[in-house]
C-alpha cells in the first residue's frame, strides 16, 4: 500500500516511511494535485481536511480525525489501514521517501557520530538528499514510537 499525505500530516508521513510504506508528503494547498497523484500512482490519500471527497470509484481517501500528530499513526493502526510490521526493512529515507543505497563503511566516517561509526557495520545513504542512515537509526526511532503508542511491553516484543 502506498500513500500520499497532505500538508497537515508531515509527521505521519515520516512515520509511515519508517515502517517502510512508500509515502509522498504533499505540501501544497491545492487539492487537485493530491487527487491526481493518488490516481496516477495508486496512492491512498491521507488528509486532515474535510473538503476532499472521492470523485471516482478508484479514489481512496482516508480522513485522519486525530488532532495530535503523535496519535495519528495509532489511528491508522486501529482502523486497520496499516498493520505494524514485525521487522521493518529500514529501506526508505525518512526525509524524502527515496529508497536508500548501501554504502561502503568508510564513506560513512565523519558523516555519522563517531560512536555510531565504530558500533555499526552497515551504512546506507539517500541518493536524493545524501542523508546517511544505519540500521539502528530507524530501529531506535520506531522502538520509541511504539513505546509511546502501546507501552513498553509491546516495544520489547519487537526487539
Ligand atoms: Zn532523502
Amino acid at each position: 500500500m502506498k500513500f500520499i499525505a497532505d500538508r497537515m500530516l508531515g509527521k505521519l508521513a515520516k512515520e509511515l516511511r519508517m515502517l517502510d510504506y512508500d509515502t509522498i508528503y504533499y505540501r501544497g494547498e491545492d487539492a487537485y494535485p493530491l487527487i491526481k497523484l493518488g490516481r496516477e500512482e495508486g496512492r491512498v490519500i491521507l488528509t486532515r481536511g474535510t473538503r476532499l471527497a472521492p470523485q471516482r470509484s478508484e479514489d481512496r481517501i482516508v480522513r485522519i480525525t486525530e488532532d495530535k500528530p503523535s496519535l495519528q499513526l495509532r489511528e491508522l493502526i486501529q482502523r486497520k489501514i496499516i498493520s505494524l510490521i514485525e521487522e521493518p526493512l529500514f529501506s526508505r529515507c525518512l526525509e524524502c521517501n527515496t529508497l536508500l543505497n548501501e554504502i561502503p563503511r568508510e564513506e560513512a566516517e565523519g558523516k555519522v557520530p563517531d560512536f555510531i561509526f565504530y558500533q555499526q557495520r552497515e551504512f546506507f545513504r539517500c541518493p536524493q538528499c545524501s542523508r546517511v542512515y544505519w540500521q539502528g537509526s530507524h530501529q531506535d526511532h520506531m522502538r520509541k514510537k511504539i513505546e509511546e503508542l502501546f507501552g513498553k511491553s509491546r516495544a520489547c516484543d519487537l526487539s
